[in-house]
């Protein structure tokens, strides 16, 4: 898929833009705060209706205008050219047009577009908390299961409700036999929907960590290995399916129990997964320099492209916001080749063009970003 022509109206720093992005890489050079992450964060507003940088959607309006307004016009293989058009307003809430005709369910206009966003947060994925690892993982299988995002939402009130009843019991408020007894049938219920989510997890990781380590190898040209490690909060041993996952959670749930009492809290379970990224049999988060970090999360971003390919039929338009400031010569030659291969319209994200080879950028579209213009 491709954009054809981009348009902004009061978006960010934007007044007005129209642009004609070519198939192929796009560039955008320019100093610090001129524009280059608005305009490609509008692009992944369109894709996905939300940003990664903005809590609130009013943020994205041009300050002191009253609307904002985001139009594609999109090519697609697999399906028929598209018009798509976000419009935000200080007063009312969003709107999205699909050829001019209005959704108010935001569903119905995700997924028109596929846009896979890399940007300087994705270091955190191998830096940052577990929890950021978890939102990962939940983001990316959310985007093609819909039954997962049901199972996330179903565990996460079993969850809660298990929980305040630990905390009751270390409490000891009420009767504590009657409560005690009750415990079991939590357990189950929690271990019902949590193996689905594990279950899932441990799949679509398999599959990622494949993808990833290809890509890795290449970016890396062959110096550095990847291998993704899914990190449960008990050990699966032989577990193969939802139903053998489901009885390994059960046990863990019942060999801690007593501590869980104890504590007021469940100890097991998704909500304490982890990821480790081994880089030549090593964990990157504690030993990786900033480049291996750096290619680590592009790997895992470019392995999602893929897989939505996959999935789609075609490739995604790939937003590389600030990625070659860590890389070497060697690496971000490597990005450059992989990209052009993947066949992904592609927008970057640069504060000058040195870093480009001629031969590159003779085949770029290149945009100097001033001022919003
Ligand atoms: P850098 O190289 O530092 O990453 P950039 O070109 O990517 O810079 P952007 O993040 O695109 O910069 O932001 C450019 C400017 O947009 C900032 O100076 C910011 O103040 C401005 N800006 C952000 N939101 C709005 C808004 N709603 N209205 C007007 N200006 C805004
Ligand atoms: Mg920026």
């Amino acid at each position: 898929m491709q954009i054809e022509t981009l348009e902004l109206e009061s978006f960010r720093n934007y007044e007005r833009l129209r642009i004609e992005p070519g198939p192929g890489l796009n560039v955008f050079s320019g100093r610090n705060a001129q524009g280059k992450s608005n305009l490609l964060e509008s692009i992944y507003v369109l894709a996905t209706s939300k940003s990664t940088r903005a809590g609130k959607d009013i943020e994205l309006i041009r300050f002191e205008d009253p609307v904002g307004r985001i139009t594609a016009h999109v090519t697609r293989e697999k399906n028929s050219d598209v018009a798509l058009e976000m419009i935000f307003s200080q007063t009312d809430k969003k709107v999205a047009r699909v050829n001019g005709v209005r959704h108010t369910k935001l569903a119905e206009v995700i997924g028109q577009l596929n846009a896979v966003l890399f940007d300087s947060g994705d270091l955190e994925i191998v830096r940052g908390e577990p929890a950021i690892r978890r939102q990962f993982l939940d983001l990316e299988i959310a985007q093609t299961s819909p039954r997962y995002v049901h199972a996330l939402g179903a565990y996460r009130k079993t969850l809660e409700q298990r929980n305040r009843l630990l905390r009751d019991l270390r409490d000891a408020r009420g009767s504590l036999d009657g409560l005690r007894e009750v415990l079991p049938s939590w357990s189950a219920q929690l271990a019902h929907h949590g193996a689905r989510l594990i279950d899932r997890r441990r799949l679509f990781l398999e599959r990622l960590g494949l993808l990833a380590a290809e890509v890795h190898e290449t970016l890396s040209d062959g110096r550095d290995s990847l291998q993704v490690v899914y990190v449960p909060s008990f050990p699966l041993d032989g577990a193969v399916d939802e139903a053998g996952v489901r009885e390994a959670f059960a046990e863990a749930l019942a060999a801690v129990a007593h501590d869980e009492m104890n504590r007021g809290t469940t100890l097991r379970g998704p909500q304490r997964d982890d990821l480790t990224f081994l880089v030549n049999g090593s964990d990157a988060r504690l030993y990786g320099s900033q480049g291996q970090q750096r290619t680590v999360a592009l790997s895992l971003k470019l392995a999602e492209r893929q897989l939505i390919e996959e999935l789609v039929g075609e490739p995604p338009i790939l937003l590389l916001d600030d990625v070659l400031s860590d890389l070497d010569d060697v690496r971000r030659h490597h990005l450059f080749d992989l990209t052009e291969r993947a066949g992904s319209q592609t927008f970057l994200s640069c504060t000058n063009l040195r870093p480009f080879s001629k031969g590159v950028l003779e085949q770029a579209r290149v945009y100097a970003v001033s001022g919003g213009k």
